[in-house]
């Protein structure tokens, strides 16, 4: 078997020219083979960049688009074509956007080999550990404390038994910031597992001790990404201050970064994203370092139905994956790109026992939002 082609698809809702907020754009990648096999997988990170990276020709040692390294190779050897990938565009690459487009490549390579040997992604991987795994609600707050009570009573209603809410306008003021989480535990009641998403916009360690002190009463679960996660330094300090876990990593790529995270960082829980921390195969090896630190790994997760697909493969194969993070967004690249995407049902997704990452594609929709 050999790779005869890469198409690599970029989806936008919005136009060009407006601002895209989350998941409303998306990269797909078919890494197509000769024998009709054809595996699927996407990167959450800039399309046009992902794209480039894939389809540059290539112009010296260090700098080959992925395309032109892998066309003519057997795509079961995953480990191997990785490694080529991860060399040969090491000027371009090595982390960031290089990474994130090799993840997706990396997704659909493991696609393809689980459905040449017809058994599932988590049987390669080492087998299934669990039937479903249980599911966090990610939420963007709105405005008002009590716009946010409504939001998280629905989502309890629902059968979510832990929530998370981020982004919109958490991390800009500290007192509005107070106001809602105390309007949302109130509303969820003392006990019910919550955590937030400062998307790094406390900005420095002093303001965020000061927070993670005055939101303690709270009985936060986690506190996610509280200053960027190249203040190592601040993350490390702010271990173990408040009845809150630390929690970060969604913007590393490759074990070289998590290892100096979980080193330096010193955080309870990592989130790499298994589209852009080096797909599948690297996922793997960054459960692996995390559990060495005695870390929980619980992915980040807010893009399309195939990421969905890939992190429910992956989770299913771990010792200690029994949490995920399930997107509330209502792009229609989240609920109608797959048409058989994964559901929530009752506090838990069930993992699915299917060959390949068993995701089908809506072609209608790709038709509609494909930018050239
Ligand atoms: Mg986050």
């Amino acid at each position: 078997m050999k790779i005869t082609d890469i198409e690599v698809i970029h989806l936008r809702v919005p136009p060009l020219d407006q601002p895209c907020e989350w998941g409303e754009d998306a990269l797909i990648v078919k890494v197509i083979t000769d024998t009709g096999l054809v595996g699927i997988g996407e990167s959450d990170t800039s399309p046009v960049v992902a794209k480039a990276v894939i389809e540059a020709p290539g112009s010296n040692l260090y700098c080959y688009g992925l395309k032109s390294l892998l066309i003519g190779e057997n795509p079961l050897e995953i480990q191997k074509l990785w490694d080529k990938m991860y060399w040969s565009s090491n000027y371009l690459g090595r982390r960031g956007a290089g990474i994130h487009a090799i993840s997706a490549i990396d997704i659909a390579l493991w696609d393809i080999a689980s459905q040449y040997y017809q058994v599932p992604i988590y049987m390669l991987l080492g087998g299934k550990y669990r039937d479903k795994i249980r599911a966090y609600g990610t939420f963007i707050p709105a405005d008002t404390p009590g716009e946010n009570k409504i939001i998280a009573r629905k989502l309890k209603e629902q059968g979510f038994t832990s929530l998370k809410f981020g982004g919109g306008i958490l991390g800009d003021d500290d007192t509005t910031d107070y106001e809602i989480v105390k309007a949302v535990r109130e509303e969820l009641g003392a006990e019910f597992e919550l955590q937030i998403d400062l998307a790094s916009k406390w900005h420095t360690y002093g303001r965020a001790l000061g927070m993670f002190k005055r939101l303690d009463e709270f009985n936060l679960n986690w506190i996610e990404e509280p200053v960027l996660a190249d203040d190592m330094r601040g993350y490390a300090k702010l271990s173990g201050v408040s009845g809150a876990k630390l929690a970060g990593g969604e913007s590393l790529t490759t074990r070289y970064e998590f290892k100096d995270f979980l080193k330096y960082a010193q955080p309870d829980i990592v989130q790499p994203d298994i589209t852009r921390c080096g797909g599948i195969s690297e996922m793997r090896k960054i459960y692996d370092l995390s559990s060495m630190y005695g870390t929980k790994l619980v992915p980040h997760g807010f893009s399309t139905g195939i990421l969905l697909a890939a992190t429910v493969q992956f989770l299913a194969a771990t010792n200690d994956g029994d949490l995920m993070e399930y997107s509330q967004t209502t792009s229609p690249l989240f609920t109608s790109l797959v048409n058989n995407l994964i559901p929530f049902d009752n506090g838990f997704v069930t993992v699915p026992d299917c060959i390949g990452l068993g995701v089908e594609l809506n072609e209608d929709l790709i038709e509609k939002y494909k930018i050239d």
